[in-house]
């Protein structure tokens, strides 16, 4: 560099201009809440160019098999990203005032998409999922998931196989804990014209209906194997008459929410959930000499963090500025563990109750070295930039998502299950039952959709449900003996 200046200086008589600070920071937009908004909305409005006669004839199922396989994957592939990109271009942007100096590529319009969980799927009795062997759902199945139930399976409350009314006999060596209950949460939304058999598969677990498929039901439960359906933790949403065009429920709950209130609150319901009703409708159920497994999906909202939460990715490299204001770190040092504070004290003489940075962190850790980056474009190690190094720091690599920290300090455990990996959570089958009731009592009026609900889910045995997690736990063990059937990499 110092040779650089020098040449510059021989040749123009001029030092080199520095562009510390000046730098953009890089923007997704997907980080962006109202435009992720925007486009999921769009997504799931069916703005696209469609052959209507081509449809027709595909949802009457006349179309020869291999045709409409055919003309979907077209759809798919070109169609959609074709009219995402057309609309980001000409109306979202526009909109926003946001100037893309090329324009959207369509590969781009096809990762939005994906990322939407948009993918066309025939839709299948058995549950069936897309995704599974993408090498880095594998590795989290296999390298998290798997040896994490393993090492809960001692003390969870289980049932004999083939005679579900009796409780498997279990005597841990360690036997200190309390036993562990598998508690399996999801949410479903229900419509009161549920009766067709085929749609699009949209998150991998419910069919997309066409705009103004009318009011439905979005339920939030859990079941166990212990009592069956947690009916006191139960949750349901209306919607539909006034939200028209935001079909699925995930969707739904975060509309109204945004609306309600900021973004970073949508999470709230959840938690609210979790907090006023699921955990005590738990404890009120099974008395003290239980504890509860959650066991998760994996979607965006459950693995939403405090606002105050200690992650790199919401610090800047200097104090103040625009970033979070994180709660109390801690490191090690010479065996003590000594608590850090994120923030500047308010009698700081330079940077009165600011946040410190990445930078003054780590000064305050030991860990600074002067040329250190905020990252690379490709890390080379863990100390290579202060994102690394951060990251490698044992408070930030502890820390918990919201989800997390409210089941835990409720002295409960929980468990995310991998990505696109429905079918290892049981409550699907629970689901299947739950919607084939309401299938089978639906005279399409709302009201009767209402009166249903509570009936479908009681409706289901607890032995049905011992049974399911049953089948749950076989697929686990496949998971664990067939993994290399599954890992196309190896
Ligand atoms: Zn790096």
């Amino acid at each position: 560099m110092v040779r650089r200046w020098a040449r510059k200086w021989v040749n123009s008589r001029e030092l080199p201009v520095s562009f510390r600070g000046c730098h953009g920071k890089t923007f997704s937009l997907y980080d962006n809440p109202a435009i992720r908004d925007e486009l999921r909305s769009f997504v799931r409005s069916n703005k696209w160019a469609v052959n209507p006669e081509k449809l027709v004839e595909f949802s009457k199922a006349k179309m020869v098999p291999t045709a409409a396989a055919h003309y979907l994957e077209h759809i798919t592939n070109f169609e959609i990203p074709e009219g995402l990109k057309k609309y980001m271009e000409l109306e979202l942007f526009p909109r926003i005032q946001l100037k893309s100096s090329k324009g959207i590529s369509l590969a781009t319009a096809r990762r939005l998409l994906r990322r939407e969980g948009f993918q066309f799927q025939k839709y299948k009795k058995s549950l069936y999922y897309d995704g599974h062997e993408r090498p880095d759902v594998v590795a989290d199945r296999q390298q998290r998931f798997l040896p994490e139930m393993a090492k809960y399976e001692e003390y969870l409350v289980e049932y004999i196989i083939g005679d579900v009314e009796h409780e498997l006999w279990k005597m841990p060596n360690n036997f200190v804990e309390r036993r562990l209950v598998l508690c399996a949460h999801d949410e479903m939304t229900a419509q009161a014209n549920d009766d067709v058999g085929k749609g699009w598969i949209f998150d991998g677990a419910q069919p997309l209906w066409k705009k103004g498929a009318g009011r439905g039901l979005h339920q939030s439960d859990v079941i166990c194997s212990t009592v069956g359906w947690l009916q006191e933790a139960s949750h349901t949403l209306e919607y539909g008459k006034n939200y028209e065009g935001y079909w699925t429920g995930e969707l739904f709950v975060k509309q109204v929410l945004v609306s309600l209130s900021s973004w970073s609150d949508s999470a709230s319901s959840q938690y609210w959930q979790l907090k006023e009703k699921i955990i005590p409708a738990f404890e009120r159920v099974h008395g003290a000499g239980f504890r509860m497994l959650l066991m998760v999906d994996n979607s965006q909202g459950h693995s939403a963090y405090a606002k105050d939460a200690l992650l790199m990715s919401r610090m800047n490299m200097n104090p103040g500025g625009k970033q979070a204001h994180l709660w109390d770190g801690w490191f090690m040092h010479h065996g003590n563990k000594i608590t850090q504070h994120m923030i500047f004290p308010q009698d700081h003489p330079e940077f009165p109750g600011m946040p410190k940075g990445m930078k003054y962190v780590l000064i305050g850790r030991g860990l600074w070295q002067d040329g250190l980056r905020v990252r690379c474009k490709d890390c080379t190690s863990n100390h290579c930039c202060a994102k690394q190094v951060l990251d490698h720091q044992p408070d930030f690599q502890a820390q918990k998502s919201l989800v997390e920290e409210v089941v835990e300090s409720a002295g409960h455990r929980c468990i995310f299950l991998p990505k696109f990996h429905c079918e290892l959570n049981f409550i699907e089958y629970f689901w299947g039952a739950t919607k084939r009731y309401l299938r089978n009592n639906c005279n399409y009026t709302f009201s009767t959709l209402q009166a249903n609900m509570p009936k479908a889910l009681a409706s289901v045995e607890v032995h049905t449900i011992r049974k399911w997690e049953h089948r749950m736990k076989r697929w686990m063990e496949h998971c664990k003996h067939f993994s290399m059937f599954y890992d196309k990499t190896l």
